[in-house]
C-alpha cells in the first residue's frame, strides 16, 4: 500500500504574510499524516517561518537546492541549510528549472544524492513537451530522464523519494492529461524502475501526477491504479482548495 502524497508547489507566489495566513488556515485541518502526506513547497525566505508553524501533519518543502554543501554560488540554497531549518522535502528538476535555468539530468541526479545525504525527501519531476508527446516519443523521453536522474541510487532511496510525472503541456494551462494517459505514462515509469531495480521496488515507489490538478479532477486521477498523489501549482495557493485536494486523497 502506497501512502498518497499531495504537494503544493507555490512557485514564486505569496508574500510572508500570505504564506503565514495560509498555514494558520490549514495546519490544524490537514488530515493525519498516517493517511496522506500533505506538503507545501515554498519560496526560500519563508521556509523557516512555515516549518515552525507546520503543526503535526503539514510538511514544508523547498523548490530547488544546490548539489554542493557550500561555496561561491551566489543566489543558491544548500542542503545543509535546508536540513538545519527543518525542511522535509525538496522539489528537484521541475520543468521550469530545466527550461529557464538550464538544469540538466546530470545536475538533477547530483541534487538527489545530495538531498539524501541531508535527510531531505526529493520530489523528482519528469515530463515531456507537447512536441515530444505528439511525436509519440513520450515513453522514451521520460525513460531517459528517469534513468539519468536515478543513477547510483539504492533501492531504499527509490522507495523513499517521490517522483512527479508532469507533462509540460499540462502545467498551468488548464489542460490536464486524461487520467488514462497519465496512468499509462506512470505505469511506463514503473516498468523502467522495475528493469533498473526490481518489481517490488517499482511497486513500492510513489509517483504523483502534476499539471492542472484541481479539486474538480483530483478524485478521478487518484482513482487510477498507479497514481499516488499530485504535485499541484495553481490550485494549491488557496487554503480551501488545498484542503479539498488533501482530503480527496484520504482513502
Ligand atoms: P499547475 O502546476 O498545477 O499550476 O499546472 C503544476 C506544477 O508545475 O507543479
Amino acid at each position: 500500500m502506497r501512502k498518497p502524497i499531495i504537494a503544493g508547489n507555490w512557485k514564486m507566489f505569496k508574500t510572508r504574510d500570505e504564506a503565514l495566513q495560509f498555514v494558520y488556515n490549514v495546519n490544524k485541518k490537514v488530515p493525519s499524516k498516517d493517511l496522506v502526506d500533505s506538503v507545501v513547497c515554498v519560496q526560500s525566505p519563508v521556509l523557516r517561518d512555515l516549518v515552525k508553524r507546520q503543526g503535526d501533519n503539514l510538511r514544508i518543502g523547498a523548490q530547488n537546492m544546490h548539489y554542493l554543501d557550500s561555496g561561491a554560488y551566489t543566489g543558491e540554497v544548500s542542503a545543509p541549510l535546508l536540513d538545519n531549518i527543518g525542511v522535509s522535502y525538496v522539489v528537484l528538476g521541475h520543468s521550469e528549472r530545466r527550461a529557464y535555468y538550464n538544469e540538466t539530468d546530470e545536475a538533477v541526479n547530483k541534487k538527489i544524492h545530495q538531498a539524501f545525504r541531508y535527510g531531505l525527501t526529493p520530489i523528482l519531476c519528469v515530463g515531456e513537451s507537447l512536441e515530444v508527446r505528439e511525436a509519440g516519443e513520450t515513453n522514451e523521453y521520460v525513460k531517459s530522464q528517469v534513468v539519468k536522474a536515478l543513477k547510483g541510487l539504492g533501492k531504499s532511496q527509490i522507495i523513499e523519494l517521490v517522483l512527479a510525472y508532469e507533462p509540460i503541456w499540462a502545467i498551468g494551462t488548464g489542460k490536464t492529461a486524461t487520467s488514462e494517459m497519465a496512468n499509462e505514462t506512470i505505469k511506463a515509469i514503473r516498468d523502467v524502475v522495475a528493469n533498473l531495480y526490481n518489481s517490488e521496488t517499482a511497486e513500492a515507489m510513489r509517483i504523483q501526477y502534476g499539471g492542472s490538478v484541481k479539486p474538480a479532477n483530483i478524485k478521478e486521477l487518484l482513482s487510477m491504479s498507479d497514481i499516488d498523489g499530485a504535485l499541484v501549482g495553481g490550485a494549491s495557493l488557496d487554503a480551501d482548495s488545498f484542503l479539498e485536494l488533501v482530503n480527496a486523497a484520504v482513502k
